[in-house]
């Protein structure tokens, strides 16, 4: 890559988030991530980014906010230059079977899960589409694409995910923009690290690899997507899961 280009990574500061800041930094990126409450955190990914020759530039902002989001879009234009590269990655899970589910906790996620991508994506794609230049890549995860039991909400919300990228790939390719959705599997992150290792080994149990992916490898998937090697892709949903639901 020539000249460094943005890319606006929300969910930053840990797990996939991190490994996607870091990976696209050392790519040759400039890099603007949000996340929503662990400041500490988000310095050390700051820091490494910018080790790699990066300008970077850290927010806390609530995704599931449209006025912050939009700011957020705003203020990486105004720092950093035009937005190339989209990457969704904040996300929450509030498990519970559907009995036992209650309005707050399907409202959140949704939230956070679904309108955060439209609000952030909505703010950034004007531009973009003036430019007639971009790429969106959003985490959706197995769960949107094959359900999964006591979280209702969490599926829905990946569900959702995957039709809004699919429509925002018919609408904006012909602008010169493709979307594509990243589906991973059980992956080692915080939001992974409080299953009990019993479950943790049964679930490893049935992925053919044998175990949960790295964020890195999920992290170099998003690489190449919002790279010009996959200028011909858009619409697509790539499972990262090791197997697991084949
Ligand atoms: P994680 O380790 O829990 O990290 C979540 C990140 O999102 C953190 O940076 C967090 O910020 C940020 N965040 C949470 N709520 C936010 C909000 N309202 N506004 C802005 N940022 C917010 O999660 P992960 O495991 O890396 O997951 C990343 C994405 O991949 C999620 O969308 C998740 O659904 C998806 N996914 C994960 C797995 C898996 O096995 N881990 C599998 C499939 C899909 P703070 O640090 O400030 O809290």
């Amino acid at each position: 890559m020539t000249a460094r280009r943005v890319a606006l990574v929300t969910g930053g500061s840990r797990g996939i988030g991190r490994a996607v800041v870091t990976r696209l930094a050392e790519d040759g990126w400039d890099v603007a991530f949000c996340y929503r409450s662990n400041d500490s955190a988000a310095e050390l990914v700051a820091k490494e980014a910018a080790g790699s020759g990066a300008s970077v530039l850290a927010r806390q902002v609530d995704v599931a906010e449209y006025a912050e989001s939009k700011r957020f879009v705003r203020d990486t234009e105004a720092e950093l230059g035009p937005i190339h590269a989209v990457v969704t990655c904040a996300g929450i899970v509030k498990d519970n079977p559907l009995v036992l589910m209650s309005e707050k906790d399907w409202n959140s996620v949704l939230r956070v899960n679904l309108d955060g991508v439209f609000n952030v994506c909505s703010a950034a794609i004007f531009a973009m589409v003036k430019r007639r230049a971009g790429t969106v890549v959003t985490m959706s995860s197995v769960a949107g694409v094959h359900g999964n039991g006591t979280q209702t909400n969490y599926s829905a919300s990946k569900a959702g995910i995957i039709g809004f990228t699919k429509a925002l790939a018919k609408e904006s390719g012909p602008r010169g923009i493709r979307a594509n959705v990243v589906a991973p599997g059980f992956v080692e992150t915080d939001m992974t690290a409080g299953l009990p290792a019993r479950a943790t080994e049964g679930l490893a149990g049935r992925i053919p690899l044998g175990r949960f992916g790295r964020p890195e490898e999920v992290a170099d998937l998003v690489s190449f997507l919002v790279s010009d090697r996959a200028s011909y892709i858009t619409g697509q949903v790539f499972g990262v899961d090791g197997g697991l639901v084949i």
